[in-house]
């Protein structure tokens, strides 16, 4: 294909995997191992001078484009006047701005607040703090093919061992693992899957939390059934058990919409977010009822570089692209043209196609069908990620700006690697 110059991957990329061996710990893997040197709209170009078309947008963080102009600007306005000082020493308005947006955009008109972060983790790991304290109870409620990160209690809380878990506990007490909602194979209503997951839980008088991803991401990309998500806020509501919806991988108009629990009108107590907040920035937050996030006293959150305002200024300057761009309408549009074309891939190794807005996926017979063809889409320059429990399901994370065509031309490569 014209946009590659050598094969996958070139020269200079192996020389420098050849030196990562010898500075980077093992246990960091990487998908695809060419090294980039600059993006382009829709393109990694790496050091071989290879023009890779990406589907995967970083796993969900680039949504508004890589480099983003109006992020790229605002944290070189940021970093020329200050790079920190620490919201905990001395504060600085960005983080009020960042928090605001965050009141408005997250489900539900309720007064909220917002402590900011660095990661995913981070944020998922505060919110089950600040759900303890404000209940009083200890225990926390995770799903089957749940992934909230990799710290110790995340860790706890993620379903998957290999490679997230094994060799690493043990793990934080109090999670209590239950069934959500996969409709392809459980077969049940949203309804019945909550019921299910009810009946597995604990006495809900020790428990500060459930703790859910509206579409479940690293775990197979899976759409509960309509009605699980709102069956499951009504019972946490009636047993004074807080709803942490953790948004993560879906918010910030991933699914074309602001969270993913709109498309349900779910309003969650807490909602934790990362990813794609900042255009590629490191920032995660815990936005929630004004009650809740108030119990804890003063200076029991925080952290060095919790919000710092680098991030703060991506993270509004990504806020600003997503709506000027209408960006929550391009996620649609992505899953309009994207989800037809995966319908209509002719192979026996799909057994289903699934996803919302820009975050779809194809679940195959198995691993290795799935490493098969993501293998071959990477030899062909296109970057895909796999994921799910049993790692047979390709996933797509388009950047929700990239072009038309880019995208046309990454799925006749899926389509071509599928055959
Ligand atoms: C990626 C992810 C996390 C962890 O985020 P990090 O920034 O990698 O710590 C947590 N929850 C969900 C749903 C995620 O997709």
């Amino acid at each position: 294909m014209a946009r590659l110059r050598t094969e996958i991957p070139g020269p200079r990329s192996r020389e420098l995997a050849e030196r990562r061996k010898g500075a980077v710990a093992a246990g960091v893997a990487s998908t695809l191992p060419v090294f980039v040197d600059h993006a382009e709209p829709g393109l990694l170009v790496d050091v071989d001078g290879n023009r890779l078309i990406d589907l995967g947008s970083g796993i969900a963080v680039t949504s508004v484009g890589n480099p983003a102009p109006r992020v790229a600007d605002a944290v070189r306005e940021q970093v020329d006047r200050f790079s920190h000082t620490c919201f905990m020493v001395t504060p600085y308005e960005a983080y009020l701005d960042v928090c605001e947006r965050l009141a408005e955009l997250t489900p539900g008109e309720h007064d909220k607040r917002s402590v900011l972060l660095n990661s995913g983790a981070e944020a998922v790991e505060n919110a089950v703090k600040i759900a303890r304290h404000a209940t009083g109870r200890p225990g926390v409620v995770a799903f089957d093919h749940a992934y909230h990160g990799r710290t110790n209690l995340t860790m706890a809380l993620t379903a998957k061992d290999m490679p997230y878990k094994r060799g690493f506990g043990p793990f934080t007490p109090e999670v209590h693992r239950v069934p959500g909602s996969y409709p392809f194979h459980d077969g049940l209503t949203g309804a019945e899957a909550a019921r299910r997951a009810v009946a597995a839980m604990p006495d809900p008088d020790g428990i500060a939390c459930v703790v859910v991803e509206p579409i479940q991401g690293e775990g197979g990309f899976i759409v509960p059934a309509p009605g699980f998500l709102p069956a499951l806020a009504d019972w946490c509501r009636e047993h004074g058990v807080l709803l942490v919806a953790d948004e993560v991988q879906t918010g910030f108009c991933r699914t074309g919409d602001w969270f993913a629990c709109d498309h349900e009108d779910v309003v969650p107590d807490l909602v934790t977010t990362a990813k794609g907040i900042a255009g590629g920035l490191p920032l995660g937050a815990v936005t929630g009822r004004a009650d809740v996030m108030d119990a804890v006293h003063p200076g029991g959150l925080g952290g060095t570089y919790g919000g710092n305002p680098v991030a703060c200024a991506a993270a509004l300057g990504a806020i600003d692209t997503m709506r000027e761009l209408d960006l929550n309408a391009a996620a649609r549009r992505i899953e309009a043209t994207v989800l037809p074309r995966l319908r209509g891939l002719a192979s026996d190794a799909v057994v289903d196609v699934r996803g919302r807005g820009a975050m779809l996926a194809v679940e195959l017979v198995s691993a290795e069908a799935a490493a098969r063809v993501a293998a071959t889409c990477h030899a062909a320059g296109v970057v895909v990620l796999t994921c799910g429990t049993r790692g047979n399901v390709i996933r797509l994370l388009p950047p929700l700006v990239i072009p038309d065509e880019l995208l046309a031309e990454g799925l006749d490569v899926l389509e071509g690697a599928m055959e």
